[in-house]
């Protein structure tokens, strides 16, 4: 589980922008360039090349 703690200091490492956790996928979304980064045991890999493209449809989800 990720602690609520870490997420608010987390930011998008791309833009610097607000990141969204997603509980069911464990990753944190930046809505901003459309991109999921992945949470492994417990620890956010803030890397544009491990993050994955999130589609519009899940755009919306969080808006
Ligand atoms: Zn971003």
């Amino acid at each position: 589980m990720l602690d609520q703690k870490l997420l608010t200091i987390l930011a998008c490492p791309i833009c610097k922008g607000e990141l969204h956790y997603n509980k069911t996928d464990k990753e944190l979304v930046c809505l901003v360039d459309a991109l999921a980064f992945p949470v492994k045991d417990g620890v956010p890999v803030m890397l544009k090349d491990d993050a994955r493209e999130i589609t519009l449809e899940e755009r919306e989800k969080y808006s």
